[in-house]
């Protein structure tokens, strides 16, 4: 079994802004439509994908949590997402929960915001609460600049502040930034997943180093589909040399203990 942690698709209606807006800096495979990842999922014989919608603004985080309940299906979840300009968090956070999310989706570099700020501190206590996960972005993003928001240093100390939250950092950590990930990161009680990681992006003898320092009960499968092929990354995972009860722990078992499938 296959469980992709990691996805995106869009509605009709915004599907070809988002595909638009990174133009020549990131390809797709997909059409960025939910058939579209229903096809790649069916190719990469994956059996279940989470997909990770954002909210853009405060103002719509009301309309893509109700969107992203109403997407769900047998093969197919999503978690919601908060935006932390959003006036009424409390209240959205209750909505996410009451509709039976697993949990939120973040991103500091898009939402430009700190996980040190201190008013954002009564959403992680409610995500504890309400048994809500986070799963950020972390690391560099062609799509922005740095001084980056989500590093190694400011994640760690993020889960020490926190350390009861669920909290899943996308791209094993930080992207690009793996001396740090090992030294500031790898170990901690926390989880990692493996969204957009291509050879060239991380070499497999680093990937599997970084993966055993982690521990791979702490490891989930990811792809970031449409902006990385499903089958392909199924396929480079699937070349590690890892054993098979780390490949069952990293393909689904850490999945849907977290997805409570
Ligand atoms: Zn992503």
């Amino acid at each position: 079994m296959i469980i992709d942690f990691h996805t995106h698709y869009y509605p009709a209606k915004v599907v070809g802004k988002a595909l638009a807006a990174v133009e020549g800096r990131i390809g797709h495979y997909t059409d960025g439509s939910r058939a579209g990842l229903l096809a790649s999922m069916r190719e990469a014989k994956i059996d279940y994908s989470l997909a990770l919608p954002i909210a853009t603004r405060p103002a719509n985080s009301r309309g893509i949590n109700t969107w992203a309940a109403a997407e769900r299906s047998e093969n197919i979840g999503l978690t919601g997402s908060i935006h932390p300009g959003d006036p009424h968090l409390p209240d959205t956070l209750k909505y996410i929960a009451e509709q039976g999310l697993p949990g939120i989706k973040l991103h500091p570099e898009y939402q430009q915001f700190d996980f040190a700020d201190e008013r954002l501190y009564p959403v992680w206590e409610r995500c504890v609460e309400l048994d809500l996960f986070v799963i950020t972005h972390a690391g560099c993003d062609v799509m922005f600049k740095p001084p980056w928001h989500s590093d190694p240093a400011r994640l760690a100390a993020f889960h020490r502040r926190f350390p009861e939250l669920k909290l899943i950092l996308a791209h094993l950590g930080s992207m690009e930034m793996w001396d740090a990930v090992e030294t500031e990161l790898a170990g901690l009680p926390v989880y990692f997943d493996l969204a957009l990681l291509t050879p060239d992006r991380l070499p497999p003898q680093r990937l599997l180093a970084i993966i055993r320092k982690h521990g791979a009960e702490r490891i989930l499968f990811g792809t970031d589909s449409p902006w990385s092929p499903q089958k392909a990354h199924v396929d480079y995972i699937r070349s590690l040399p890892l054993s098979e009860a780390e490949r069952e722990l990293i393909f689904h078992r850490n999945a849907a203990k977290l997805l409570h499938l």
